[in-house]
């Protein structure tokens, strides 16, 4: 099978491919250290480099050492292993401006996130990694502006849900081609499901993981998609989880069909490690036992403020459960407890946190990054209260923390607020509004899936006439641009995701003003 690979991917693999092929196999002296030198039969940078959690003097590099990716310790000794990394302000890597050594260690999959400080603001860099004698594809990233700056335009694209089995990932390399400042990935990074054969474009590696091996193999299988790689390669990504990182419809110390806490609890450290060792997170969001510090801030300059989310690992538990194991009802109807005001999705810290740095942001768009539609969905008939029902998984299950969220957009003054998603496999545009018919307080944009399928259904969308466009049948991605004087949402879909590399279009396109909310189509 020829891929087609974008040519900033081509260019990377074959550097990647070249320099591997070019070295010396013997242990290499690194600043006076000798490497261990596992085998170099295979490249031990197959699963690419990464960059992420910008600041206006720095960046998160990231390279996992793995020359048998599909094997739980990903063909590596059960030793410590000295990576080389560099920043250069040149993608030929002649004008190298700060370098040093990590240690790649077993105990963290021989993963390294190198926190690099004292960059310039605002400015493009390129960085690779040497270890054991060879040297990793050469990655772009971008620093954020310094605090406060003016910024003449920010591009970003975000994504979700990319189940491997479902489609490739041509999305990916159409986001690569566009260099954006930035990349928002807003959940579903892996699928945990066993090999399904049924509709499936290719395979899961291994069985339904459930420990630290498992989850390695499985976020390992993923990444070595070259397309995905490319992806990362090009710009700093922020991550936020939905469910499929642990279990399907998971929430705190619950799956969605078991009573074992403590058990499910051993589960979601297990993943939440991995998580870590495969995202270029800052060494504060290290996990400790099932705990997790994902949500988070991100400044540039005086455009651009975005909220990070997770939504996932502090919720309370599915309001109007029918009683006794196992609670799995998804689907519910408008009942009692779901509008109890004290249920929150994000837990009341995170939450008081979120409130607050809505309140004092001075900045002139305001981005909540979360997982899934923040808009009401009602499905079934609108129209008939009896047949009127809701997700209890996402915002739907949890009303009163939205309206908060709404209220403090409205109450402060919150500058230009808009919310992205994921999770529905669709792409969609909506009003947020505090009331039914009430004027719109923000839109927010889902930007469909990259390979996922099996989102909600148009028609019941379709009844709910504060969605504005809603649709389930195509894959893709969302790009925003930013500038001073507006915006634009542009919602990107690939022809055919079940085809290894497929063209890319503009399915629509809203307008982002300056003190008008809301969903406005162009
Ligand atoms: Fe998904
Ligand atoms: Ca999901």
């Amino acid at each position: 099978m020829s891929l087609y690979i974008p040519s900033i991917a081509r260019r990377q693999l074959l550097r990647g491919a070249a320099s591997l092929a070019g070295l010396a196999l013997a242990p290499a002296a690194i600043g006076g250290v000798v490497l261990a030198a596992p085998s170099l039969a295979d490249n031990p940078f197959s699963l690419g480099v990464a960059s992420g959690e910008p600041t206006d003097d720095g960046v998160v590099l990231w390279t996992r050492l793995a020359p048998k990716p599909l094997e739980p310790d990903g063909g590596m000794p059960p030793e410590r292993v000295a990576v080389r990394w560099e920043v250069a302000e040149d993608p030929a890597m002649r004008k190298v401006v700060r370098a040093g050594k990590a240690m790649a260690a077993p105990n963290a999959g021989h993963s390294v996130h190198v926190e690099v400080a004292g960059l310039k603001p605002n400015r493009e860099y390129w960085y690779r990694f040497t270890a054991a004698g060879a040297q990793s594809p050469v990655g772009r990233t971008v620093t954020a502006p310094a605090k406060g700056a003016a910024v003449d335009r920010l591009r970003l694209c975000y994504a979700s849900c990319q189940k491997f089995e479902a489609g490739f990932y041509s999305a990916h390399a159409h986001m690569a081609q566009e260099a954006p400042d930035l990349v928002l990935f807003l959940g579903d990074y892996i699928y945990e499901g066993a090999p399904r054969s049924k509709d499936a474009v290719r395979l899961h590696a291994n069985p339904e993981p459930k420990d630290v091996a498992g989850y390695r193999v499985r976020y390992a299988s993923y990444k070595t998609d070259p397309l995905l790689q490319a992806a990362h390669a090009v710009a700093p990504w922020m991550v936020t989880w939905d469910d499929h990182e642990v279990a399907n419809d998971y929430g705190a110390d619950r799956d969605q069909d078991s009573f074992d806490p403590q058990g499910f609890l051993r589960r979601r450290a297990a993943a939440y490690q991995v998580y870590y060792e495969h995202m270029p997170l800052r060494r504060r969001t290290m996990p400790v036992g099932p705990d997790m510090l994902l949500y988070r801030t991100l400044d540039w300059g005086s455009l651009a403020q975005i909220q990070m989310v997770d939504d996932r690992q502090y919720r309370d538990g599915k309001p109007c459960q029918p009683a006794g194991p196992p609670k799995r009802g998804k689907l519910i109807g408008d009942c009692e407890e779901r509008r109890d005001p004290g249920r929150s999705i994000l837990g009341k810290p995170q939450e008081a946190w979120l409130l607050d740095a809505l309140a004092s942001s001075k900045a002139q768009w305001n981005l909540l990054a979360q997982q899934t539609l923040m808009a009401e969905l009602q499905l079934g008939d609108p129209a008939k209260q009896a047949t009127r029902f809701y997700s209890s998984d996402g915002w739907d299950g949890y009303p009163a923390n939205r309206d908060r969220i709404l209220q403090r957009w409205r109450e402060a003054k919150v500058s230009n607020p808009l919310a992205l998603g994921g999770d529905i496999h669709a792409f969609a545009a909506a009003d947020l509004t505090g009331t039914p018919d009430g004027p719109p307080v923000a839109a927010t944009f889902v930007g469909g899936s990259i390979s996922s399928t099996g989102g909600e259904s148009d028609a019941f969308a379709a009844k709910n006439p504060h969605i504005k466009q809603f649709d389930g049948k195509v894959r893709g991605y969302g790009r925003v641009d930013l500038t001073p004087k507006g915006g634009r949402v542009t919602f990107r879909t690939v022809e055919n995701a079940l085809v290894p590399m497929s063209p890319v279009r503009d399915l629509a396109s809203f307008a982002l003003e300056n003190g008008r909310p809301g969903v406005h189509r162009v």
